[in-house]
């Protein structure tokens, strides 16, 4: 069964091809097809970012606090036909079959403001709303929004109208994939008892569901409790997860995560690769005698970028007066921390005293790379 994911332009790319990862990342009878591409950014782009007069200064940043504006302040909202409208310019211009399902993951909120809703007019349209989770469930956004996905992915199948499926939800939370949730917070247990109540497993029996799409549903929901409660519990188990390097680009994945994608910019992984390199650590005074291993790094992580551009980059960060390399440090810092918290962050970002030296910490036997 082909599922399209669509998104509004507000949507991250890390969240929108991270959701999608996810749901692949167990065999299901679903297909799950993204659209575009995730924007590469080459060394000269981020170079730029550092100068005030170009076009495309802190274009990342303005980026990223678009998202947290809409997030804390009050969300835009849209009429369901405005948000399905999306949905149905999608299916015209891509010529997708009716029985396609078409799920729109939307920065936008909606009017009675639900998670995720259904077209009354063309079935087999859906949305889901990708903000202000962190209110209600810790970690990566990926995990409920996929949450909503597989539920919506089941519940296709258990009614044959999406109004049979709203009389049938749970007004009064079980800790059921059928509970409605109408106050948010109840979100949170659902998705911790990632369950599915007796009376719903009726219905499932009755229709046939298939066992394939039973046992997806399960292993998904199972998936996502272990990431939510993995977060929580770090703190008595301390027990770090390996990292993946992976492809040619070295790109970082928990893999024990659902396969999170720490998406770092090419030079922030450059100087990430030189640290791992190191296990015994670096003074950020002596960077300078790893400039040919560094400069090794940037030129096999850029693509698109001229020498002279990668020079520029490690020539700056390897100079003592510049605090390019610790602004590396520090955006690599904010990124597992963001990802993974902050106590579990610990042994994969790059730390060590002022002056003294820097550090991952990660137990080396724990770090695989991947071709
Ligand atoms: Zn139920």
């Amino acid at each position: 069964m082909n599922v399209y994911l669509i998104r509004t332009d507000g949507v991250e790319d890390a969240l929108y091809f991270g959701v999608c990862d996810f749901l692949q990342h167990i065999p299901g009878p679903f297909t799950f097809h993204t659209h575009g591409h995730p924007a590469e950014l080459s060394i000269q782009d981020e170079v730029k970012l550092l100068f005030p007069d170009d076009e495309k200064y802190h274009r990342q940043e303005v980026m990223e606090s678009r998202v947290m504006y809409s997030a804390e302040m009050s969300v835009e909202r849209l009429s369901w036909k405005d948000l399905f409208h999306a949905n149905n310019d999608f299916r015209k211009k891509s010529g997708i079959p009716a029985e396609d399902i078409v799920i729109l993951l939307t920065d936008y909120g909606n009017y009675p403001n639900w998670f995720s809703g259904y077209d009354e007019e063309t079935p087999n349209n859906y949305f889901v709303h990708t903000e202000q989770w962190e209110l209600y469930a810790a970690g990566d956004n990926r995990y409920p929004i996929a949450y909503q996905i597989v539920s919506i992915l089941l519940k296709q199948i258990m009614f044959d109208k999406p109004s049979e499926m709203f009389t049938a939800m749970h007004k009064t939370a079980r800790g059921c994939i059928l509970d409605f949730c109408e106050q948010k917070e109840e979100i949170s247990f659902k998705l911790r008892t990632a369950d599915i109540c007796p009376d719903c497993q009726k219905i499932i029996a009755d229709r046939k569901v298939s066992h394939v799409h039973i046992r997806y549903t399960f292993e998904m929901m199972d998936s996502i409790r272990r990431q939510l409660l993995f977060r929580e519990r770090y703190d008595l188990v301390r027990n770090p997860l390996p990292l993946l390097l992976k492809g040619r680009n070295k790109s970082p994945y928990i893999p024990d995560l659902g396969m999170l994608k720490i998406n770092l910019t090419p030079a922030e992984l450059g100087v990430y690769l030189l640290f791992l390199n190191h296990p015994e650590g670096i003074k950020v005074s002596d960077v300078v005698d790893h400039r040919t291993e560094l400069s090794e790094y940037m030129h096999l992580l850029s693509r698109r970028d001229d020498r002279a551009v990668i020079e520029k980059l490690v020539e700056d960060l390897c100079r003592a007066d510049s605090n390019s390399l610790s602004e590396k440090m520090a955006k690599i810092r904010a990124k597992f921390v963001k990802l993974l918290g902050a106590d579990l962050a610990q042994s994969y970002i790059i730390s060590g005293p002022n002056g003294g030296e820097k550090k991952i910490v990660i137990d080396r036997e724990l770090v695989k790379y991947e071709e």
